[in-house]
């Protein structure tokens, strides 16, 4: 597969048209950024150990029967992906309240309930990514009643796998973002990266935060923890 021209850059990622019509490259950045843009820092190698993690972590979800876009990685910091029309909202799952939810809820973090939350939130930076609901989302014509069905099982099916995968190198999943898109096949599959950039992970014995909160929260330490989270990950999956 060759790597033609960008075809769009966003925060953290470049994507380039490949010679097929079906296939694009994403390529993973070193930048981070934070509350829309205003926090920004380059981590040395996050892009390899994102594009690392995001690869082991998608190859492990299409081989337990959830489609992604992830087709392969192709060097240390691109993946070969599908060409997808991206839905444009997040859906978020919550094992444990924190970030967002305990600020504009007023609950401490850490609290666990007793049901797994799903949010819905529009991808819009203008209006701030505003919380939306089923019937929102209808309404705007970017989901049906039918596709959202799907979508909240297969966010739970990932959420399942994902919760497993974690405790089994010592690391509790908080919360994450998934992203969905239609393939050209029409197929709804699974979009955009798995990182501690779109989690909260918190290792199971000492409570360490392991995600991208170190670098919102200046705890220090970002590209050490993010290679420790790759090291497990990868120890886990290649065995
Ligand atoms: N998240 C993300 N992209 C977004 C918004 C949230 O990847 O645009 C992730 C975030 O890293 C966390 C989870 O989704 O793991 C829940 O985020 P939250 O709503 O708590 O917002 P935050 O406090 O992180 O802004």
């Amino acid at each position: 597969m060759k790597q033609l021209e960008l075809l769009y850059e966003g925060k953290s990622k470049l994507i380039y048209a490949t010679d097929s019509a079906e296939r694009v490259v994403v390529r993973f950045k070193d930048d981070a950024t934070a509350f829309y843009n205003i926090k920004r820092a380059k981590i040395e190698n996050k892009g390899k150990m994102n594009c690392t993690i995001s690869s082991q972590i998608l190859a492990f979800l299409n081989a337990n029967g959830v489609d992604t876009h992830f087709v392969e990685q192709v060097d240390q910091t691109s993946q070969l992906c599908k060409v997808v029309e991206h839905m444009p909202f997040e859906v978020i799952v919550r094992n444990i309240i924190a970030g967002s939810m305990a600020r504009r809820l007023g609950i401490e973090e850490g609290v666990i309930p007793e049901n797994t939350i799903f949010d819905l939130c529009l991808k819009d930076e203008e209006l701030g990514d505003p919380l939306i609901n089923d019937h929102h989302a209808v309404a705007l014509g970017i989901a049906t009643y039918e596709e959202l069905v799907k979508i909240y099982e297969i966010s739970a099916r990932v959420n399942k796998l994902l919760t497993e995968l974690y405790a089994s190198v010592g690391i509790r999943l908080v919360d994450f973002k998934i992203e969905f898109g239609r393939a050209t096949d029409g197929a709804l599959v699974l979009a955009d990266e798995l990182t501690p950039d779109t989690c909260r992970i918190w290792d199971a014995e000492t409570g360490e935060r392991m995600d991208k909160d170190r670098f919102r929260r200046d705890l220090g330490r970002v590209g050490e923890t993010y290679q420790e989270v790759a090291h497990r990950i990868c120890n886990a999956l290649n065995k």
